[in-house]
């Protein structure tokens, strides 16, 4: 795979734990030039740390999706410091488990739709231009909740529904353009992002026991699958999401 991203130039959301990290540095290791933001300035910094000792370049930067200046902001600097990016990930994003009833639940509804649904549109649009003029591709993270419902969790369901939806959307309407756009489904993987709610109950055994693989994912899962759809050998695939989840979406 060496070389696969070279002359690239990706930005990645979230890359300061987990799944974006893991991407974070998959790129730099196949020759991106790698920009890892994050609302996480210490978590963006230490990605982009390993990503220099590991050889390779990125550049660490604060980012909320949630900010559209924010956004803005970030499309400048990496404009002026790296010229135009070519890949965008859509990683960052927040999970709230709990049922409709909790006294959170409107608080959480609202936080869950401004990072995972309205995140990914803002950023989105902040680097279209670039991503125009590179025949860039995007790669949004979904879920296995982009097709099924796991529990208690209305918005999250809802908001990576979303995902795909907008996947779609944006795949036809900026096909014309040259730019591809796909989503990733990962199934229950490993990270800081559950880490509170693997110690405490029982649900990374529930979803084992749903997954063909017997396994929980881990987040350089992920990294393979990530690198196939921002790179050319998968040219002809656009409106695509990949489940990488051990095969839960097949029981
Ligand atoms: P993670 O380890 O918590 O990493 C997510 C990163 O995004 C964190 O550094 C987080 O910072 C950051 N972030 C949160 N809100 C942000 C914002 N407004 N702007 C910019 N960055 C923000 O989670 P993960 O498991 O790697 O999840 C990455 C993506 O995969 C998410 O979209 C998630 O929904 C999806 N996913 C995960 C799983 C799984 O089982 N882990 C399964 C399916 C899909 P803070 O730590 O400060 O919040």
């Amino acid at each position: 795979m060496a070389g696969l991203l070279e002359g690239d130039i990706a930005v990645v959301t979230g890359a300061g734990s987990g799944i974006g990290r893991a991407i974070a540095k998959g790129f730099a290791a196949v020759g991106a030039k790698v920009v890892v933001a994050d609302i996480n300035e210490a978590g963006a910094s230490e990605t982009a740390s390993m990503i220099a000792q590991a050889g390779g370049e990125a550049l660490s930067a604060v980012l909320d999706v949630t900010d559209r200046a924010s956004c803005a902001a970030l499309a400048e600097i990496v404009a002026q410091q790296y010229g135009a990016t070519s890949v965008l990930v859509n990683n960052a994003g927040i999970v709230r488990r709990e049922p409709i009833t909790a006294d959170k639940a409107n608080e959480d509804w609202d936080a869950i739709m401004r990072v995972n649904a309205t995140g990914p549109y803002n950023v989105t649009k902040a680097f279209l231009e670039p991503l125009k003029e590179t025949k860039g591709r995007i790669v949004n993270i979904g879920s296995i909740q982009s097709h099924v419902h796991t529990g208690n969790a209305v918005a999250y369901t809802v908001a990576k529904h979303g995902v795909l939806g907008f996947t779609r959307a944006l795949a036809a309407e900026l096909g014309p353009d040259g730019i591809r756009v796909n989503a990733i489904g990962p199934g229950f993987i490993r990270t800081p992002l559950n880490a509170e709610n693997r110690a405490k109950t029982d649900t990374e055994a529930q979803f084992i026991g749903k997954t063909p693989l017997g396994r929980a994912g881990e987040a350089e899962d992920i990294t393979g699958p990530a690198i196939f759809l921002a790179s050319a050998m998968s040219a002809f695939v656009t409106g695509a999401l990949v489940p990488v989840d051990g095969g839960y979406l097949t029981l």
